[in-house]
């Protein structure tokens, strides 16, 4: 199979901030009634200083680019976003190791030891109608072996999935019944990245 090497993270993640830019007034409508309006200006934030941090100092490994924008997430978003897909990046980032190359399995296997420590630090799993929603279905599908094609649209079904769902973490969580009938903010991130991975892959 096709080899991944730095550069190629590094238009993925470019291509996640102009996806994130692009989606930001969705993102921020979603979070508006089961959230504090914020999701979108906190993911353009993030992900603009990523572009930056990439920009001025590109990393020479997948796993370095991938540590050095999941810090740049966690130092630069305030709300519950930025710790968890800056731990979802370094992680993923970690478990490729300092290969200058690595295969799309290799980093199927990085993203599910990515977003198990998601899942750790936010002590949710699926159906609590959170990012997992669609992180999990994701890595689901890359671990069944059918690609990033088929990873972005499972990650999609899964943000979709979540409109009917009670919060059971997070801020949508006070909410209680009130949170059922409107989808996830961070979910529907969790999808944008995915699909801007996928049409980078398509490349
Ligand atoms: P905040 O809620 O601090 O304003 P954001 O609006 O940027 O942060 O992000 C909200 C999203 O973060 C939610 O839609 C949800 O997907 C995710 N999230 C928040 N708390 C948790 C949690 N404990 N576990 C998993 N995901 C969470
Ligand atoms: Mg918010
Ligand atoms: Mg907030």
């Amino acid at each position: 199979g096709r080899e991944l090497d730095a550069a190629f993270f590094v238009r993925w993640l470019t291509a996640a901030a102009e996806a994130v830019d692009r989606e930001a007034d969705q993102l921020t409508e979603l979070d508006s009634p089961i959230g504090d309006a914020d999701h979108g200006g906190n993911m353009r934030r993030g992900f603009f200083a990523v572009r930056d941090a990439l920009g001025s100092e590109p990393p020479g490994t997948p796993g370095a680019v991938l540590m050095l924008a999941g810090r740049t997430l966690v130092s630069t978003v305030g709300g519950a976003s930025g710790p968890l897909y800056g731990t979802l990046l370094r992680r993923t980032g970690k478990a490729l190791g300092d290969a200058g190359q690595v295969s799309e399995k290799e980093l199927a296997g990085a993203l599910r030891t990515g977003v198990d420590a998601v899942a750790q630090l936010a002590g949710a799993s699926e159906g609590d109608k959170t990012m997992l929603d669609a992180l999990l279905p994701a890595v689901g599908a890359l671990s069944e072996g059918h690609g990033l094609a088929a990873a972005s649209t499972a990650a999609e079904r899964g943000a979709e999935a979540t409109t009917p769902l009670q919060a059971r973490k997070g801020r949508a969580s006070y909410l209680g019944e009130r949170s059922i009938g409107h989808q996830d903010p961070g979910a529907t991130s969790s999808a944008l990245l995915l699909a801007a991975l996928a049409q980078t892959a398509a490349l």
